[in-house]
């Protein structure tokens, strides 16, 4: 196969050496005319070496590097990168029979730029956010289920919302193979509905499984607030570690009414259980002082990108006070971050400034991240997104 060709400016492969995938617009000196949305590209320094071969894509990134040097990017490429993810989630321990949902790729982290899988037992959930893993598909869905283990049986291709829209690639979600089997997965033995057809992203948020775990240990006896619930992940673990109350806050009817349903699916009847459909700022605003010991903040991503980063930090600043001011003595915070453009130290500065505007006596106990199947690329910082902290106020 012959890949199109891109020329690097003078210089401009520095960033390719320490093995970071991404070529940007300005890095280039020259490209094939025929050049389209996805193409294999091979990128070269000035010089003429061979750096790596990629997709193309127009944009402010215009290459993913996929491969170093000129090792081919074709089916068996593939084959070898799911294997490679494969091995390390089975390394993991999350493929067992109280545990089968969890991310097969993350990206960068897989060395796979522009691809995401997530797995539900025999299904596995794929978005492309690039023209290339568009076009690729189904190598992609067919490596999946020839993965050694022999666990995934279906294949639900979900882009639609993904890929550029420019790129005019009018992507259909569907099963690439198989088809729909049962939409009940199951994570650290608590069951839930994901609902991958209408869902958010792949229809669950398999990035919070370990902080979830930790907070059911805190959970005893508390009056738990989950705020942003989603599909009630952070709620059902908590009243598996004996809460008193738990109340589950979304803005979405939809995202209440799939929490109400996965509640049920675990504590059928359990009256501990109440979920509300009302704005997070505007709930924590009509609440009674000390009405809840325990608070999890796990909003959408304030920013999306790096313009939005001062009101970012003023949105985080604003939510952690209102539940600051809030919660009750001896209570534990949960707050998190999934903003990408944030760093750790900004998202702590913005609780920091919230805790000082609270007055009140707060320590951290833990630091929380993304869990290990959602691997950072150490040449890629970027792929650093979760942060979350745990605070003890007095
Ligand atoms: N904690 C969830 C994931 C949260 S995703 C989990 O563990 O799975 C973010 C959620 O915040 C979405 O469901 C979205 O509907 C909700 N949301 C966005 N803006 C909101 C607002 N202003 N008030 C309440 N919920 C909001």
């Amino acid at each position: 196969m012959t890949y199109k060709k891109i020329t690097l400016r003078r210089g401009k492969e520095e960033s390719l050496k320490r093995f970071h995938p991404w070529v940007f617009s300005g890095a280039i000196a020259s490209a094939d005319d025929t050049i389209e949305e996805g193409d294999l590209v091979s990128v070269f320094a000035s010089d003429g070496t061979h750096m790596g071969n990629g997709h193309f894509q127009v944009g402010s990134i215009m290459v993913r590097v996929l491969a170093w040097g000129d090792t081919a990017i074709d089916d068996a490429f593939y084959r070898e990168r799911l294997e490679q993810a494969w091995r390390v989630r089975q390394a993991l321990g999350l493929m067992r029979d109280d545990n089968n949902s969890f991310r097969l790729v993350h990206g960068e982290g897989d060395f796979l730029p522009g691809l995401v899988i997530d797995v539900y037992g025999s299904t596995a959930v794929v978005q492309a956010h690039s023209p290339g893993m568009h076009f690729a598909r189904k190598s992609i869905a067919q490596a999946l289920v020839e993965l050694p283990c022999g666990m995934i049986k279906n294949v639900y291709y979900k882009s639609e919302t993904t890929l550029p829209y420019k790129a005019h690639l009018d992507p259909e979600n569907q099963y690439l193979i198989g088809e729909f089997d049962t939409d009940v997965a199951v994570e650290n033995g608590l069951k839930f509905h994901v609902d991958w057809l209408r869902g958010q992203k792949t229809g669950f948020f398999v990035d919070q499984r370990e902080n979830r775990a930790l907070l059911e240990r805190y959970s005893a006896g508390r009056r738990v607030l989950n705020m942003f619930c989603y599909t009630g992940g952070f709620s059902f673990y908590a009243m598996r570690g004996k809460a008193r109350l738990v109340h589950s806050v979304d803005s979405s009817g939809k995202a209440v009414s799939l929490t109400e349903r996965n509640v049920e699916l675990n504590y059928p009847g359990d009256d501990r259980h109440k979920a509300f459909a009302q704005d997070a700022f505007d709930f924590l605003d009509n609440i009674e002082p000390d009405a809840y010991d325990l608070i999890i903040l796990d909003p959408p991503a304030f920013a999306k990108h790096k313009s939005a980063l001062k009101n970012a930090l003023v949105g985080y600043r604003r939510l952690n006070a209102k539940a600051l001011s809030k919660i009750q003595s001896g209570g534990v915070l949960f707050t998190f971050s999934c903003s990408q453009a944030v760093s750790k130290e900004q998202f702590r500065l913005a609780v920091f400034s919230a805790a000082a505007q609270s007055r009140r006596k707060v320590r951290i106990l833990h630091q929380l991240t993304q869990p290990a199947d959602h691997p950072i690329n150490i040449y890629h910082p970027e792929g650093e997104y979760l942060k979350g902290l745990v605070l003890w106020v007095e």
